[in-house]
């Protein structure tokens, strides 16, 4: 508290990322990708880190927009950049869910920063529960209301619990809001569910948000983006341009267009994550923990016994971080990030000594 602040922050509630540790721990607890990016990556930002770099960078991104249109087969003006998706879903937030009188719908259970922008932006918003088996209750949206919703925003895979919503589940709720923005934050959709970018021909409202940050394991680098219908890339851009001209710096920019155009080092590694969390996954089960089926680089498990908040200190103790949420209906599951199959063994060896020292 200061009382130089301005009036409205004192009510913020800001977002609580994952814990950064300072000392060396296994971290599992915040979906970073367990391998390395593309050493092509490297070379790239290697290759612009000199004098140049007293210039601006490009401020249209254009080779990389190029690339990310080439990618996902959409024009150059239905790509927009930000420093990384959390920025641009600000930016989505603040350009397209501020209609007077109209309501934001999104899952009880989803993305926590959503929750955090709606305070910042003074976005109403109206939780729709998720169904007792953690899926998206696809009715909610497609109901007719007596007020059309201003947009409807969720993460598929929903995060936490790493379910995915069918393409066909996706259609129906953007026909049903043909005046709604419908936003879907792929952050985790590389992992195994299906992009909804195929629809956006036929649905001009739908909004679909990609990462670097996941998939391409460049958290550190900052690059997400936006894939929208042309009017709507041209009010974010707006929205950007009265607020940072320059989102992505020059090491981003080369370095994010490296990471779209090694196709072989992407697919590579993303099998593997796959694979392990399949593998993961089997061997929770075999410790009593109810797993939800997963299309991201996590799960989402609760052991039918042992108290998830006792597991998650001791496993702590043990050197190992995963994600705890304090909130209801998740409060008893663990959220736990794939890493190397060396990563996924230790984990397991831990936890089997935590829940035989609890028999
Ligand atoms: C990680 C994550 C983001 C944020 O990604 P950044 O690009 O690193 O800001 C956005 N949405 C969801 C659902 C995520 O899990």
């Amino acid at each position: 508290m200061s009382r130089f602040w301005s009036d409205h922050i004192h009510a913020l509630q800001p977002y609580e990322p994952g814990e950064q540790p300072k000392q060396k721990l296994l971290k599992l607890n915040t979906n970073e990708h367990a391998y390395g990016p593309s050493p092509k990556v490297l070379e790239a930002i290697a290759a612009v880190t000199n004098d140049d770099l007293r210039l601006y960078p490009p401020y249209d991104s254009a080779a990389l927009t190029a690339a990310i249109a080439e990618l996902h087969q959409v024009g150059t003006d239905q790509v927009f950049l930000g420093n990384g998706s959390d920025e641009v879903l600000a930016h989505v937030f603040n350009t397209l869910f501020l209609r007077a009188g109209r309501p934001l719908l999104m899952p009880d259970i989803t993305y926590s920063f959503y929750k955090t922008y709606c305070s910042f932006f003074g976005v109403p918003a109206e939780l729709q529960p998720l169904a007792d088996d953690f899926t998206i209750n696809v009715a909610d949206y497609t109901r007719s209301r007596e007020v059309a919703p201003a947009a409807i925003i969720f993460a598929n895979p929903n995060a936490p619990t790493g379910l995915a919503l069918s393409l066909a589940d996706i259609a129906a709720i953007a026909q049903a809001n043909p005046d709604s923005a419908v936003v879907v934050d792929e952050a985790y959709v590389d992992f195994g569910a299906e992009s909804a970018v195929g629809l956006m021909q036929q649905y001009e409202n739908i909004v679909v948000i990609h990462t670097l940050s996941k998939s391409y394991a460049l958290a550190g680098l900052r690059v997400g983006y936006a894939l929208a219908s042309p009017e709507v890339v041209a009010g974010l851009q707006r929205v950007k341009d009265s607020f940072n001209s320059y989102p992505l710096d020059t090491l981003a920019q080369a370095g994010a267009l490296a990471a779209i155009q090694d196709r072989a080092d992407f697919d590579k590694k993303r099998a593997a994550i796959i694979q392990s969390r399949d593998e993961l996954t089997v061997a929770l089960q075999a410790l009593d923990f109810d797993v939800l089926d997963s299309k991201t680089n996590f799960v989402f498990a609760r052991h039918r016994q042992v108290d998830a908040k006792h597991i998650h200190q001791a496993l702590r103790d043990h050197g190992i971080l995963v994600r705890h949420f304090n909130q209801p209906r998740i409060d008893q599951f663990l959220r736990i990030t794939i890493g190397t199959p060396e990563q996924c063994a230790t984990l397991l060896t831990a936890l089997r000594e935590i829940l035989s020292a609890q028999q």
